[in-house]
């Protein structure tokens, strides 16, 4: 049983909730204790200089639980207007003098890691609010999703007094030195998959650089992330520097790509959305774009892997947060000889995972995110019909909610769409392949390029596929094995730039190079 005790940690919202396996999510408002304006339950604010404000429209829209399909509350729906508030609050706080612009490094790094302490105090209320909101399971939300998150956020306080140019022995009697200078205001808009983490992966690294920032949270998912708006105030960051703007993509998320005064946009979602951000930007003032978007990511499995080990993080690899992942392992290539038993076992595996409500502590597997049920089950008609074999599941799952069944596709041929394309579900397709040359050729015969993994205990066939993936990510004997020390982003149509590691403060900084003529008056 999940209990959350509101008076632990519901202080800074407003909302209390209090779950427990056998009743109902009840949610009820509470009282500010710290003189934070609360997040009211039934409608949240835009995050605008350190301020909650309606929107400019007066609109609001409804967020949902996709377990039961109820709504939470409702959120104030930010758009162009807002979203050109935002940018004049960013633009100020990043003014030559201002209080961000003059602040220390070191002082910077500090605010960030309160940032830090401030999600790791909150956690539970964190991992609550994220469970209810996005359907994952609360324990790994409480133990993978928290976790990454907090560590995003100390990893890049602890780079913002380390980022520095080089001095260059230029030739002449010059002296030259490199500056790398935050870029500016950066817009970033988000998927609903991983609301938290990537609500940290953008803001770490920006703030550590000493941008000033405004987010779009997904329409799905917006309430964690508005609750970080309130500890970025509560850190100390001063007005402008963090503006949080929940509303939809086609209008607030577009203001942001083709607006004429951002200097950067990063995004995270579809590659067809990126594809969209990077011509607005390309036609509005050639702002500066980092893409991180799909993958149809292929796993490679040789005959002489670890049996066990392969099948399972093979499973973990596609169904982890119940598939709704740009890393999900979804293209199984599987070595001839032990194909019919690799599908047998996966099958078994399959059946065996658990599907219910996020806060029941065995659950495996949630329900998608709301109307994307529809999306992946239709891509599961799409399966049968192209002639694929259905061993398991491929039905949605319960009277309420947007729950679907663990589902295993075996003879899975190259050219269906369900081999191509991105589902975003619980679906685990699985081919077969013969020799190493065949694999490489058609594991990277994919318009994506994001992860690949490959299951040997051979070490010449671990490096040999590993250098020949064209993607950003390859794992041997592993899969999802993320961490905040490592680049993540794409080849091909995954993406354009890093995120996360060293090489993501590239991303948001500029290299200014500075050269003096040496005057020598003596000679
Ligand atoms: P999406 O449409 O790409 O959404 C990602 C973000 O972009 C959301 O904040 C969305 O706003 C915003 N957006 C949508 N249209 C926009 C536009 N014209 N201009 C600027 N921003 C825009 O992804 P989705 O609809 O949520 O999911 C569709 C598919 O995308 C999934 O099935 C999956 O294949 C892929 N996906 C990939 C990732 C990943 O991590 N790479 C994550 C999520 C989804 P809204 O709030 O209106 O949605
Ligand atoms: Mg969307």
């Amino acid at each position: 049983m999940v209990e959350h005790s509101p008076e632990s940690n519901a202080g800074h919202t407003g909302i209390s909730v209090q779950i427990s396996r056998d009743s109902p999510i009840s949610l009820t408002q509470e009282p500010s204790h710290d003189g934070l304006q609360p997040l009211s339950c039934s409608q949240h604010g835009i995050f605008i200089n350190n301020e909650w404000q309606d929107s400019v429209s007066g609109k609001v829209f409804s967020v949902y639980n996709p377990a039961t399909g109820e709504q939470i509350c409702e959120v104030q729906e930010a758009d162009k207007a807002d979203v050109d508030k935002a940018v004049q609050a960013a633009r100020l706080a990043f003014s030559l003098g201002s209080v961000w612009r003059r602040m220390d490094a070191s002082e910077r790094g500090r605010l960030l890691a309160k940032l830090a302490d401030l999600v790791e105090r909150d956690s539970i209320y964190l991992a609550t609010i994220e469970s209810l909101n996005s359907g994952k399971p609360f324990l790994p939300t409480l133990f993978v999703d928290l976790q990454a998150t907090i560590k995003t956020l100390r990893y890049f306080a602890g780079y913002a007094d380390k980022i520095h140019g080089a001095s260059i022995p230029m030739d002449g009697e010059y002296l030259t030195f490199t500056r790398h200078e935050p870029i500016g205001v950066c817009g970033q808009i988000i998927p609903w998959n991983f609301p938290l983490m990537m609500t940290a992966w953008k803001l770490g690294p920006a703030l550590s650089c000493g941008n000033t920032v405004l987010l779009k949270p997904a329409e799905e998912t917006p309430l964690t992330c508005l609750y970080i708006a309130a500890l970025v105030k509560e850190a100390g960051f001063p007005p402008g520097v963090v503006n949080i703007l929940p509303g939809f993509g086609p209008t607030a998320g577009a203001a942001i790509a083709s607006h004429m005064d951002i200097d950067k946009v990063a995004f995270t979602g579809s590659t067809e959305v990126g594809k969209l951000i990077q011509e607005a930007a390309g036609k509005s003032n050639l702002k500066r774009v980092t893409l991180e978007l799909g993958g149809k990511n292929p796993n490679i499995i040789f005959a002489d892997a670890d049996m066990d080990l392969a099948v399972e993080q093979a499973h973990q690899g596609v169904f982890f947060n119940a598939g709704q992942c740009c890393t999900a392992g979804s293209r199984i290539y599987v070595e001839e000889p032990i194909y019919d038993e690799f599908v047998r076992r996966s099958v078994e595996r399959a059946k065996r995972r658990i599907v219910g409500s996020p806060f029941d502590p065995t659950t495996e597997q949630g329900p998608q995110v709301r109307q994307h049920q529809t999306r992946v089950l239709e891509f599961i008609q799409t399966g049968i019909s192209e002639g694929a074999k259905l061993e398991c599941g491929g039905k949605a799952l319960g009277l309420k909610g947007f729950f679907i069944e663990p589902t295993v596709f075996s003879s899975v041929r190259d050219d269906m769409i369900i081999a191509k394309e991105e589902i975003f579900g619980p679906v685990q397709q699985i081919m077969k392949f013969k020799t190493i040359e065949e694999v490489i050729e058609r594991a990277n015969n994919s318009d994506y390029g994001l992860v690949a993994a490959v299951f040997t205990n051979n070490i010449n066939k671990a490096m040999t596929v590993s250098t020949a993936m064209q993607a950003g990510t390859v794992w041997i004997n592993c899969f999802n094995a993320l961490s905040t020390q490592c680049p993540f982003g794409g080849y091909k149509m995954s993406g354009n730039g890093r995120e996360l590691g060293e090489s993501c403060l590239r991303e948001y900084t500029e290299e200014k190079t500075i050269t003096m003529k040496m005057v020598n008056k003596n000679s």
